[in-house]
């Protein structure tokens, strides 16, 4: 929706193909081929575009063009050739995965020796003891993060409890002072929220918010700068747990699902770089094809553990993190999070000391003790709800997107960050207590389901209903508004409470906390979801199927269901998470499908909408619809950098000190010196060459390398690959030569000029490639495509 065609785009579909060119002829990377047209971006509606920068590089352009070109339809494709070029500047700090393996021959070698040996056997064995480990050790992540923030929660609200108690005015204490508990509720609130805040910003800025969006965009190719680090890891652990207890308006589910990937990824490679500690196991899968594969059993195992849902985890690994799949993986991403969520409920049952096995998961809404039913004539009821999650869900996303445009256009200095939510835990606060004050809502004492009941200003025998739903983490207010009976609030206090929940969460998702947007919104929606069923029951007082916990979860299903856009594996959480019965599955899907669709008209869900504003290159699941009718040749680079098969040690030196691409065709029968229109013979990796250049495999010395170097020479280096300026080029090396021969890729996937632009990008999506070759009839180089021409052309 965000390239939805709109007046400016059209203007810009009309321009003659020769015009559009000469004017993106800057745009990403690499020269262009003159000869093609370029289509243009339009990118006026796009979430993250920040259109300052943007505008300030298109008129630095336009100020710059001669006379006659200052026309009006000029400085519009002027404009637009520059932002194209601002979004491709700033996904280059973004490279991608490769998913396509390097079958060379020295992989060959070792699946020679793979399949002439037990050693398949062993290696898929292994595999399968790594998702395990992988579910048990996320698990146990999750239990740890829990029990803390449990712990540390009950301490908190005990204590304002008891300081509410013995400052409120009373006939023993006629004057009372309820600033106290007030001040208490501040320095409780601020202190770890700026500890949180300072960690994200100070120590690892990635772990801020709550990981999803950049494991999505992992799993979709990209290579997220330090996502997966066991520092990253830490940070974030910690920083969920200050968050949380901070008080601010999110969960500890993102964050949870993010600490799954960084097991993963840590767990397959036996080995942290972090700690400079190589344990010599698992060497066979250290590369980006089987690491991404444990990634997204991580990603599952996270979910499962975080809302006891192991289908919902498989789920939602399918539908909204993965990219490539295949029946083996489905499995394995199932066990995992099987075991993860058996993990975690026999800790959590041991640690509550139950003997039965409750806790499935750390988000815990409670079963409800009546099977929830429905009648036929409630489906318009529910559409209803849907279509309103969609609408609430587009402008919840709108708003958040503007507030974080704002941020990163005013508030840029670090200090400045965790102030800013050390300003938003104040401001939260102060709201409650400004509510709690206020609205005189008292329940009986006796069925009240809150942890904490704080009489305040009720008469004796009675809590005060508003306080209660301030006085405990969210998580346990969705519980309360799933559970408690009907009649225990009032009409203005949920009024209240939903919009400013609603405004919060929109201020807090986006600040510089590692926080899940999961929780605050299921309960904005909960909130609404039981206000619409109260006062409807209190218009129509006989009609009986208006139970409050029924709609608030059909209202959380909604308000989901239009922030994050999931459907299926959003479903199969609520139902795993609720325990209700199969036949409310229903009423479930039909909210999230409608609120899905609503809001799907207006924005993208807000995961993507992050993925945007990140400028991180992930490709959409078709291409973008201006690529429609185009052609290999309209998109691909022109004239490629390529590498003889062999070729001077000198050469590669200057090639890779000079350009930044990370794969270059190699060529051999080539004209004179110009490679760039070789043939094809293969393609090798910029990290390949810069491993050969280190390690001397020249062919000169071939004698001394050949029994020594294998596939593993390669792997000891992943992930993080020496740089070129690692590598010294001594005089007397400049002349060896490198023989490519063993080492590049033998089979990379080509395609024709003249190939539709929707059969590449099936072609690059299916086999998540990071290179295609675009070659003509005698198989010589034309071109290369990689992520970015799908996206910034
Ligand atoms: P990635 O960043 O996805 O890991 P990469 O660094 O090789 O891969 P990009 O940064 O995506 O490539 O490429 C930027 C631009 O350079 C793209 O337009 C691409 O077509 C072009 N390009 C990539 N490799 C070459 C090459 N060997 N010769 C010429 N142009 C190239």
């Amino acid at each position: 929706n965000f390239y939805k065609t709109n007046p400016t785009k059209e203007k810009l579909n009309n321009l003659s193909i020769e015009e559009t060119h000469q004017n993106n002829a800057a745009s990403v990377g690499s020269s262009r081929n003159s000869e093609n047209a370029e289509p243009i971006v339009s990118t006026d509606n796009l979430p993250g575009t920040s259109q300052a920068p943007a505008q300030t590089v298109a008129s630095t352009l336009s100020a710059s063009l001669p006379q006659q070109q200052q026309n009006p339809t000029f400085r519009i494709r002027s404009r637009t050739a520059a932002i194209n070029e601002h979004l491709a500047s700033q996904s280059e700090n973004f490279e991608s995965l490769d998913y396509d393996v390097c079958e060379n021959v020295l992989f060959q070698k070792e699946q020679e020796r793979i399949s002439s040996t037990r050693f398949s056997l062993r290696k898929d064995i292994l595999r399968w003891i790594i998702f395990i480990q992988i579910g048990i050790i996320t698990a146990l992540i999750a239990c740890a993060i829990d029990i803390v923030i449990e712990e540390l929660s009950s301490l908190k609200y005990e204590f304002l409890k008891h300081s509410v108690d013995i400052n409120v005015p009373h006939q023993d204490n006629p004057v009372g002072d309820l600033a106290i508990p007030y001040l208490y509720w501040l320095g409780l609130s601020m202190l770890p929220v700026a500890l949180g805040a300072a960690m994200v910003t100070y120590i690892e800025p990635i772990t801020a918010g709550s990981g999803i969006p950049q494991v999505k965009s992992y799993l979709n190719g990209v290579k997220v700068p330090r996502i997966v680090r066991i520092k990253t890891l830490a940070v974030k652990s910690i920083g969920v747990i200050t968050s949380v207890v901070g008080g601010l308006a999110g969960g500890k589910e993102g964050p949870m699902i993010h600490a799954g990937a960084v097991v993963a990824a840590g767990i397959s490679q036996g080995k942290s770089t972090t700690f400079v500690k190589d344990f010599r196991i698992f060497k066979a899968f250290r590369d980006d094809h089987e690491k991404r594969d444990f990634v997204l059993g991580g990603a599952a195992a996270g979910v499962a553990a975080a809302f006891g849902s192991p289908i919902g985890g498989m789920l939602f690994s399918l539908e909204e993190a993965a990219s490539f799949w295949n029946q083996n993986l489905i499995w394995r991403t199932l066990v995992a999070s099987i075991i993860s969520s058996f993990t975690l409920n026999i800790v959590l049952s041991a640690y509550h000391g139950l003997g039965d096995f409750t806790f499935t998961g750390l988000f815990n809404l409670g079963k409800f003790e009546q099977p929830l039913t429905f009648e036929y004539y409630e489906l318009p009821i529910f559409m209803i709800f849907g279509i309103t999650g969609g609408l609430l869900g587009a402008l919840w996303n709108m708003l958040n997107t503007k507030i974080n445009k704002f941020r990163s256009r005013f508030i840029k200095f670090k200090f400045g960050k965790v102030m800013e939510a050390v300003l938003v835990a104040l401001i939260g606060v102060s709201l409650a207590c400004t509510m709690i004050y206020f609205i005189n809502d008292c329940r009986p004492l006796g069925n009240d389901p809150t942890d904490y009941p704080t009489q305040l200003f009720c008469e004796d025998n009675e809590y005060n209903a508003v306080a209660a739903l301030w006085f405990q983490t969210p998580e346990a207010t969705v519980r309360s508004l799933f559970h408690d009976p009907p009649g225990s609030h009032k009409i203005l206090s949920l009024t209240l409470f939903t919009l400013i929940y609603f405004l919060l969460s929109c201020f807090t998702f986006g600040l510089n906390v590692s926080l899940g947007v999961f929780i605050p919104t299921a309960l904005v929606g909960a909130a609404w979801g039981r206000l619409v069923a109260m006062v409807a029951y209190y218009v129509f007082p006989t009609a009986a199927f208006l139970n409050p916990g029924k709609y608030a979860l059909i209202g959380a299903a909604a308000n989901l269901g239009g922030v994050l856009r999931m459907t299926i594996s959003l479903t199969v959480i609520l139902m795993e998470t609720t325990g209700i019965e199969t036949s409310f599955f229903f009423p479930l899907i039909i909210t999230l499908i409608s609120a899905k669709w609503v809001g799907d008209y207006f924005n993208e869900g807000i995961y993507d909408i992050q993925v945007k504003v990140n400028h991180v290159p992930m490709l959409p699941w078709e291409p973008l619809p201006h690529y429609m009718g185009l052609k290999a040749s309209n998109i691909m680079s022109s004239p490629v950098v390529c590498i003889k098969l062999r070729d001077k040690s000198k050469y590669i030196y200057d090639i890779l000190n000079r350009y930044k691409h990370n794969g270059f065709p190699v060529v051999d029968d080539v004209e004179g010196n110009d490679r760039s229109k070789g043939r094809v013979c293969g393609i090798i990796l910029r990290s390949q060459l810069i491993v050969i250049l280190l390690k001397s495999l020249y062919e000169e010395k071939k004698r001394f390398w050949i029994n020594e170097t294998s596939i593993q020479t390669f792997r000891d280096v992943y992930p993080r690959y020496p740089s070129i300026d690692n590598v010294r080029m001594h005089d007397d090396k400049v002349n060896y030569t490198v023989n490519l021969d063993i080492f590049m890729n033998p089979s990379p996937v080509c395609s024709r000029e003249h190939d539709s632009v929707q059969k590449i990008f099936n072609k690059f999506r299916a086999l998540g490639l990071r290179h295609l070759i675009v070659v003509d009839k005698e198989n010589r180089v034309s071109g290369i495509i990689t992520r970015k021409d799908f996206l910034y052309k």
